[in-house]
């Protein structure tokens, strides 16, 4: 029979996909001896279960009895027993840490009898038990039940005091109002528990938990595990608090332990800003013995888990126990310089820490940063919660800015601190900026995880949520819609638009320089990922400039230059010449004098790439599109304005007019039916080539579909290119469905296959790729058809399996057959990873993604245990 249940010494952290990130890594710290409160888990399995069938597992009733049974055992008192009550958390836990997403009760087995127990049990701490008690039926009714109005219960009770001031019997009262409110709370303990647990699995499908697994592309079928834990108490008074710590700073990396501490409160008091929190370093003027212990402890952790590790903990009356502790997120710098200082220390090796970070935490450190030298005036600083350089209108709501962000503003959402109902506006702003919390605060770590830009409790600022404004020092005012920039790497919050400058990342990409330790640590891991991979990583660059920088990125050649690129600008009345052409003279008129401005073009980037592989697409998209716009010109013939010269036009548009022209004339098309053109592009190759020594060229016919179509024109090419003694390369691009199911014939013909994978995905899918996206990707996204755009990362399952098959038939039919990729996906991480898997030889990609590239190649290397392979 299938287990449901695991005690937490039964667990260990390797088994996160059954029983939550949460719960495995409880099962870990027991294990290690650490003082972890005794409980159990029910797994992820369970929860499958329950929401698939709407009901639970079979035995699992039974299972969850068994194991509270041995609890109460162990704990000598029985859940919820009026005179000495065993009270437990039940706590949700995904494999994946989605913070505050999803639901929590503590205290439960309290009621109007065993409230008094739990006031003996504590030494007759009257003020402990209803507090307990008022915290249960508050977090119960909000969760389980869906009631609001707790917090303006107690807020009015309140009025401008503490929490902590409230008396034992305003916190009596406060109950009865709270049950008033809750009428359907249960004062079985066991009803509670069953109640809690069935909604910590209804959790998994709240709104802001999808909302949070979409941003973050965490699968939505894994489940949430769910965690009964005796309960321990951090609000029995001074001499107990709780708080939450990482081993390091997971904002920067630096090495030192960071944390908040809160006394005489519970766990969710810290995150959610109610008190201000204090620093562990304060905790341990407050309580030296539990501050040492917890600084052992967190130091075995981190020498356990090797890496950083964030933790819960709660004081009880000065003992130290452990609530939660996790591989804690970190912002991209504090990834690389972990990685590398772990390495330093002797914890893990270069191999490990080229696996500890990523492709889209490097490109977050290329984005730009703030100008220093620029005007800038400073409202305040605030704490560097998330880095990066945000400028928006300030927003006071979620709502305010999901709105604004739609209309394509860009908005930076101030608050006084963030709750889980914020997501949405989070996602929706550029930058983040509280008032009030830490560095653990909801804000800062949501951002985080994000990678979004957040400056934290920036304490002088004064927040009106109702009034849509916030004051700051020297009577400074911004109001809803004011521009304001803020820096979540300095916690700088500026008046008006700072213009920004490259990162320290990007200048060290250009020049070399190790500047600083993030530097530096980019640095050396950008160098094992080079030494560990197996694919090439070339540019799609179509002028000298961006073949240079591309070099200085690492480009080893160019996989795609465009030459419609090249046909813009002044160029385009040539254009209109050639497509206005009437016959073979004036045809050739035309082509003769693009041919020495093409010459030119090649003979840049050649020199730009200095003997590295440089392919070149002959010209590619439809005529028309070197035209003027159709409506413009018929109106201009209509108003009666128009000149001769219009009127030809327009009857050449309308002749070139095509209801679908990604599906029509264009690519080798065009070769063939307009006599001379690919021939004059080739000819200017071969010439640009001969002038620059060690000119490597590469010609690429773009969309093909039949071999016929690729012999047709290849012939014609090898001809001029012997003539003119150089030696280059044709292939072609695979971009259309039937050429990767035929590519075994179309291999006899080409010399290398590049694969377009924006058109293959566009015809795969039979997606419009200049439309779809906007039209209705969300919806699709929404609906779970897709866990992201198959134009941003690779559909392995489609598309991919057609690049499978072209490669396979292809290499099978031309063994040297050289692989590549130029669509978008050649800079996109999990598409990198495909090309490594299929066995491709390069990917080709925007010189700014190349780093990108190169990194996840070498990560994608370390996966299929690829060693030195270059
Ligand atoms: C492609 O289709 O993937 C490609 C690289 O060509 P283009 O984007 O120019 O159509
Ligand atoms: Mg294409």
């Amino acid at each position: 029979m299938a287990k449901f249940v695991y005690d937490f010494t039964e667990g260990n952290k390797d088994l996160k996909d059954l029983l939550g990130g949460k719960g495995a890594n409880l099962a870990e710290m027991t294990n290690l001896g650490l003082p972890v409160p005794p409980g159990f888990t029910i797994t992820t399995e369970a929860c499958r279960h329950y929401l698939a069938h709407g009901d639970l597992p079979e035995g699992l009733n039974d299972e969850i009895d068994a194991h509270l049974a041995a609890l109460e055992e162990r704990m000598g008192r029985r859940l919820g027993q009026a005179d000495d009550p065993l009270l437990v958390s039940v706590r949700s836990g995904a494999k994946f840490s989605m913070p505050g997403m999803m639901d929590t009760v503590l205290n439960i087995g309290l009621n109007d009898e065993s409230v008094h127990g739990l006031a003996k049990q504590a030494g007759g701490n009257e003020r402990f038990a209803w507090d307990s008690y008022r915290r249960l039926i508050q977090m119960f009714g909000k969760t389980v039940l869906g009631v609001e109005g707790f917090e303006e219960a107690l807020d009015e009770l309140k009025g401008s005091r503490q929490d902590t001031d409230l008396t034992v019997d305003e916190l009596r009262e406060l109950v009865r109002t709270y049950k008033r409110l809750a009428p359907g709370f249960p004062s079985d303990p066991r009803e509670q528990m069953r109640m809690a647990i069935m909604a910590v699995f209804d959790s998994w499908n709240s709104e802001r938990a999808v909302l949070y697994r979409r941003q973050e592309r965490i699968p939505a079928d894994l489940g949430t595990a769910v965690n009964i834990c005796s309960m321990v108490f951090g609000n029995c008074g001074d001499d107990s608090g709780t708080g939450v710590a990482f081993t390091r700073d997971p904002a920067s990396g630096r090495q030192g332990v960071y944390g908040d501490y809160l006394s005489n409160a519970q766990g969710e008091d810290v995150v959610a800003g109610i008190r201000n929190t204090i620093s562990l370093q304060e905790l341990e003027e407050l309580d030296k013995g539990a501050y040492d212990e917890l600084m052992a402890i967190m130091a075995t952790l981190e020498n356990h888990y090797r890496d950083l590790c964030d933790i819960e903990f709660t004081v009880e009356r000065g003992k130290l126990w452990m609530l939660q502790t996790r591989v804690g997120k970190r912002t991209a710098a504090a990834a690389f310089r972990i990685a590398t200082q772990l390495v330093d220390q002797g914890l893990i090796d270069l191999d490990e820490a080229l696996r500890r970070v990523n492709g889209d935490q490097l490109a977050q450190l290329m984005f730009p940063r703030f100008a220093k030298d620029a005007d800038r005036k400073l409202v305040t600083k605030g704490m560097n919660a998330s880095p990066g350089a945000a400028v928006g209108k300030a927003v006071f709501s979620s709502e305010r800015a999901v709105e604004l962000a739609a209309k394509g503003e860009d908005v930076i959402l101030v608050r006084r601190e963030t709750t889980p109902d914020d997501l949405s506006g989070m996602i929706a702003a550029k930058g983040i900026l509280t008032s009030r919390g830490g560095k653990t605060s909801h804000a800062a770590v949501v951002a985080r995880g994000m990678g979004k830009t957040c400056v934290c409790g920036a304490e002088e600022l004064e927040v009106s949520i109702s009034d849509k404004r916030f004051t700051g020092p020297d009577g400074v005012e911004v109001g809803e819609g004011d521009l304001i920039s803020i820096d979540g790497s300095t916690g700088e919050v500026f008046l008006g638009e700072v213009p920004v400058v490259d990162s320290a990342v990007v200048e060290y990409f250009e020049r070399g320089e190790l500047s600083d330790e993030l530097v530096t640590a980019v640095d050396r891991i950008m160098r094992h990922a080079d030494s560990k991979r197996a694919l090439g990583v070339r540019a799609n660059a179509d002028t000298p400039e961006d073949a240079s920088r591309a070099r200085r990125f690492g480009a080893e050649g160019i996989g795609l230059c465009r030459t419609e690129h090249m046909f813009l600008g002044d160029r385009r009345q040539l254009v209109e010449d050639l497509v206005l052409a009437t016959d073979r003279e004036e045809r050739q008129a035309a082509l003769d004098a693009l041919e020495p401005l093409q010459q030119a073009d090649f003979t840049g980037i050649f020199q730009a790439m200095e003997g590295l592989p440089v392919t070149i697409r002959l010209i590619d998209p439809p005529l028309h599109e070197f035209l003027p716009d159709i409506i413009d010109l018929s109106i201009k013939v209509a108003a009666g304005d128009a000149t001769d010269k219009d009127r030809e036009l327009l009857a050449a548009v309308k002749r070139l007019h095509e209801q679908n022209p990604m599906l029509g004339l264009r690519g080798v098309r065009l070769g063939l039916v307009i006599p001379g053109l690919f021939a004059m592009q080739v000819r200017a190759i071969a010439e640009a080539a001969k002038q620059v020594p060690g000119a490597r060229a590469e010609i690429m016919i773009p969309l093909v579909g039949a071999v016929q179509e690729l012999e047709a024109v290849r012939e014609e090419a090898a001809k001029i290119l012997s003539d003119a003694g150089v030696e280059a390369l044709i292939g072609t691009m695979i971009e259309v469905p039937r050429a990767a199911l035929t590519a075994g014939q179309i291999a006899e013909a080409a010399q290398f296959f590049s694969f377009g994978t924006n058109d293959l995905t566009q015809m795969t899918w039979g997606f419009s790729r200049d439309d779809v996206e906007a039209a209705f990707f969300s919806r699709y996204l929404e609906l779970g058809i897709f866990g992201v755009s198959p134009f941003e990362t690779l559909d392995r399952d489609g598309v991919g399996r057609l690049v499978r098959i072209a490669a396979e038939e292809g290499r099978k039919a031309r063994p040297d057959l050289k692989l590549g990729i130029c669509g978008e996906h050649g800079g996109d991480p999990d598409s990198v990873h495909f090309c490594h898997e299929v066995g491709l030889d390069y990917v080709s990609c925007s010189p700014f993604r190349i780093p990108v590239a190169r990194l996840e190649a070498g990560r994608a290397a370390l996966e299929t245990g690829g060693s030195d392979t270059r």
